[in-house]
């Protein structure tokens, strides 16, 4: 048996840090990632023949559990007659009504294949329908890894154009202002759009504030710029109709990715006709993908969402809060300091005793060192969380109550070391 350590040096030689996304790298957790060979619902295997319960899920495609046998035979039955095609399929329709059905304001969409070209092209949609230049976002929300999306910030002021990463120029993020979340920044008729996590969950969980969302609309209408939510983590998990539903609040566009592809590569922006007829071919914003639309990507994604009825998120939900008030009270009577807060269906976990509300105070928490001790504590034990303090709990339709009981159970054990 070739052992996870032995993988992991034998990747590093031809991928650099061994992974293909940093995360997976257990840089912020230490030790060595486990290699993957199979998963099956809530668990996932490793090379070392162990089972572990898996909250990753993919960082959230994974809301049907690991290898749901309908989503596998769509892929399948796909696959049989071909793989891509560069011509337009009934399949991409038949997802692009679904998502036009589900979601109350948007009338049309476009296919991408991943998130990061999803809010990619939204702020170039947004820019090139309002004729302005410049963007909104918020420290600790994250919306892939665009240039102009990887603007520094985090304190507790707004500050414009700072580059937050090696090799994205000054003029990348010229144009991109970082406000801190949770407060509605004043904007001017400058802006093009405001981007925005309606429930942020790339610093840990961090809820909208009463009116925080409500606010960046009316803001957005009276300097006329658009509002986009970046629904990547929340649409069809949050809710049937995702944040916007879910919170009363219709942004201009919506960016969609992770449940839509039903694990494979799928990303989604749309907005009502008046801006999306701005997209080539009918207008003059540029935007394509050899393989947007793919038809093993659009069979997943359909099979995903047929699945997720109402019955199926309240369902989510209550999994959900199972996992959390079942975190909270197991940490806290082990005398951690710990909470794990949840907005519908998406839950995260703090090692303190207060809830952050932006990413100043979540990083405070995310790196006060607790996090590595129970993720090792868990992950010995059988139970897989993410390699990193900033990312949510995806607990899936497959985690049955008794799932969670057991992961409470272990993480009982693993708390006994924290003290
Ligand atoms: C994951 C994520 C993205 C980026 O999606 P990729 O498919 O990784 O490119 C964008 N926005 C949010 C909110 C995300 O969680």
């Amino acid at each position: 048996m070739t052992s996870n350590a032995e993988l992991f040096a034998r990747a590093q030689k031809v991928i650099p840090g061994g992974v293909n996304s940093p995360v997976r790298a257990f840089g912020s957790v230490g030790g060595t990632p486990y290699f993957v060979t199979h998963a099956k619902g809530p668990h996932i295997f490793d090379a070392e023949g162990r089972q572990y319960i898996d909250y990753v899920q993919s960082y959230g495609p994974g809301i049907l559990g690991h290898a749901h046998p309908k989503v596998i035979e769509a892929i399948t039955t796909a696959a049989a007659k071909g793989t891509t095609y560069g011509a337009p399929t009934e399949a991409e329709i038949v997802l692009a009504e679904m998502v036009v059905d589900r979601i109350a304001g948007l009338e049309s969409v476009r296919f991408v294949s991943s998130g990061t070209e999803a809010t990619m092209s939204a702020l170039r949609l947004a820019r090139g329908a309002t004729g302005r230049d410049k963007i909104v976002k918020f420290a600790g929300c994250y919306h892939g890894h665009a240039d102009a999306l990887l603007a520094a910030g985090g304190s507790g002021v707004a500050n414009q154009g700072l580059s937050g990463c090696d090799g994205v120029t000054a003029g990348a993020v010229a144009d991109t202002i970082v406000a801190p979340y949770n407060v509605v920044p004043e904007i001017d008729n400058t802006v093009a759009a405001i981007i925005v996590e309606p429930v942020a969950a790339n610093m840990g969980l961090v809820a909208p504030a009463e009116g925080f969302l409500q606010g960046l609309r009316d803001a957005c209408d009276a300097a006329g710029a658009l509002l986009i939510f970046d629904e990547v983590i929340t649409g069809f998990r949050l809710s049937h109709g995702g944040a916007g539903e879910y919170f009363g609040v219709t942004p201009d566009l919506w960016c969609f990715g992770k449940v839509i592809g039903g694990g494979l590569p799928v990303g989604a922006f749309g907005g009502p006709w008046e801006l999306m007829q701005h997209l080539a071919p009918l207008g003059g914003v540029y935007q394509g993908g050899t393989l947007s639309g793919n038809p093993l990507a659009m069979a997943a994604g359909r099979a995903t969402l047929e699945l997720l009825d109402h019955a199926a998120h309240t369902q989510l939900e209550a999994t959900a809060a199972r996992l959390a008030d079942g975190f909270t009270q197991v940490l806290n009577q082990a005398g951690v300091d710990a909470q794990a807060p949840r907005v519908g269906s998406l839950v995260g976990l703090f090692f303190g005793n207060t809830l952050p509300t932006n990413f100043d105070e979540a990083q405070a928490l995310a790196e006060n060192g607790v996090y590595p001790k129970i993720f090792h504590g868990l992950l010995s034990r059988g139970v897989a969380l993410a390699p990193g303090a900033y990312e949510a709990l995806f607990p899936s339709l497959s985690h049955t109550d008794a799932i969670i009981d057991q992961t409470l159970e272990i993480l009982a054990q693993a708390a006994v070391d924290l003290r």
